[in-house]
């Protein structure tokens, strides 16, 4: 056998193994349609490789050399990671109102002052928010997807988050602890991922960080003060096979166990940085007076995606997050590298925004939206289905191919999508061919009880 024949058999036994490891990958996954192309591509992509061990007019021509060459030139093709203008990120100038979201529209009551003063100030808000205050609600037994057990068990979660809120803010102690911020930093970084965090960074909190005034519970229409020097945003991983199966219940579920979860280490951060002398104040569901995405952005944590949640580099957007505000003296991170090659994988992806039952995702390219280029959904239309299915949707999440599990497989696909032009473009194809356009939504952990309503 002739050395070119004998690269050319090794290299088809190589892509074979790739293949069907990546098969086995998939079907431990129980993804069929993704293990069906798996074999295919282990059937087919070896053979180019294997004709001059098979055919020995094959090996005896410019074939094998040929065939090579081709390989070779893949490299460099592969190796091209442009950092285009168009695709830089953007920092927003202004800052947002917490009044405004979706949350504390929600909160409004019908005829109450506040409800007053806030649809005299955004008449536009006040037909789609008629719209979805008409339907049933979130987790309403009245609601498509209604399901008692996962519904309950999101409640408790929320119930439970509800009773931190008394420990986010406190005094701190007066004798301060001088810790060199290497240190301190090294610490809370440690102690945060112990507590089963995927990741944690630190930012210079910065005025757009902040909303400019409250909007939710006994806070709202109260001003907020920039008053902290640094920001730590640490994500917790939602289970994948919870959320594949939003909008159901199980979707709403993991969503609040992971608000819970993420809550807890930002209260007990919060307390332990006070403990030392430092102001702290944790920023957890239901009361946040920073825009937690926009803070873990600029902590390294990830960049934001067409469906304007933070986007991670192992889990997309499976993540929630959780900040913690301190004038604590910290080492900062810079921001993520994922920026460039994430805006412009969802440039061409738009999965999210075709399967999102809302119709909330735009399809277009980044946008000048409030004064900065980005992708904005449409947050009413996408409440208002969430007030329809009674769970926090999270199909967008579910299918977008940054959230897939976080294991050697797919990471090894995120890597490549981040670090080359050429790839970006094949996985694009190659995730609409293993998982659908339109993936459909999976069934609910089989442990969840089944209950017919
Ligand atoms: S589904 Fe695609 S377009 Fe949407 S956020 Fe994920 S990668 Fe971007
Ligand atoms: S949560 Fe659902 S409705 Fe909202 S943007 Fe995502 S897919 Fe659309």
């Amino acid at each position: 056998m002739s050395p070119t024949t004998l690269i050319n058999l090794i290299l088809a036994i190589l892509i074979f193994t790739i293949a069907v490891a990546g098969g086995l990958v998939l079907a431990y996954e129980r993804s069929c349609r993704a293990v069906f192309w798996s074999i295919i591509f282990a059937l087919i992509l070896p053979v180019p490789y294997l004709l001059p061990t098979l055919f020995p007019a094959v090996a005896n021509s410019y074939y094998p050399l040929t065939l090579l060459f081709a390989t070779a030139l893949l490299i460099p093709a592969f190796l091209y990671n442009p950092k285009q203008k168009k695709f830089a990120p953007k920092t927003p100038l202004q800052q947002h109102d917490e009044r405004a979201t979706m949350f504390s529209r929600r909160e409004l009551v019908p005829g109450s002052k506040n409800f007053e003063v806030y649809y005299t100030a955004h008449p536009e808000h006040l037909t789609p928010d008629t719209t979805w205050r008409k339907k049933p609600g979130l987790l309403n037994p009245k609601s498509v997807f209604y399901h008692p057990v996962s519904f309950a068990a999101a409640e408790a979660s929320f119930q439970t988050i509800s009773k931190l809120s008394t420990f986010i803010k406190g005094s701190k102690n007066k004798n301060q602890q001088k810790l060199p911020p290497r240190e301190l930093t090294h610490f809370i970084k440690k102690w945060i991922k112990k507590q089963g965090m995927a990741d944690v960074g630190i930012t210079q909190m910065q005025n757009y960080h902040y909303y400019h005034t409250k909007g939710r519970g006994k806070t709202y229409n109260q001003p907020v003060t920039p008053r902290y020097k640094n920001g730590i945003a640490f994500t917790v991983e939602m289970d994948e096979a919870f959320i594949t199966a939003a909008p159901k219940g199980s979707a709403v579920m993991e969503s609040a166990e992971k608000y819970l979860k993420s809550g807890v280490p930002a209260v007990q951060l919060a307390a332990f940085l006070r403990e030392l002398g430092y102001e702290a104040q944790a920023h957890i569901d239901g009361n946040y007076e920073v825009v937690c995405p926009l803070v873990a952005r600029d902590a390294g944590l990830g960049q934001i995606g067409r469906m304007g949640l933070l986007m991670t580099p192992k889990q997309g957007p499976r993540v929630r997050i959780a900040v913690v505000t301190t004038n604590a003296p910290l080492e900062t991170d810079s921001i993520s590298s994922l920026a460039y090659s994430m805006n412009e994988f969802c440039t061409y992806c738009k999965k999210c925004a075709i399967v999102c039952p809302g119709q909330s995702i735009p399809f277009h390219a980044r946008k000048m939206q409030d004064g900065v280029l980005r992708w904005k959904i449409n947050a009413e239309s996408c409440f208002t289905y969430w007030q329809t299915a009674g769970t926090d949707c999270g199909r967008c999440m579910a299918v977008c191919p940054y959230a897939h599990a976080d294991n050697f497989l797919h990471n090894s696909i995120r890597y490549g999508i981040r670090h080359s032009k050429i790839f970006r473009r094949i996985a694009v194809v190659l995730d609409d061919l293993f998982y659908g356009k339109r993936p459909s939504s999976k069934s609910m952990p089989s442990w969840i009880p089944s209950i017919k309503v």
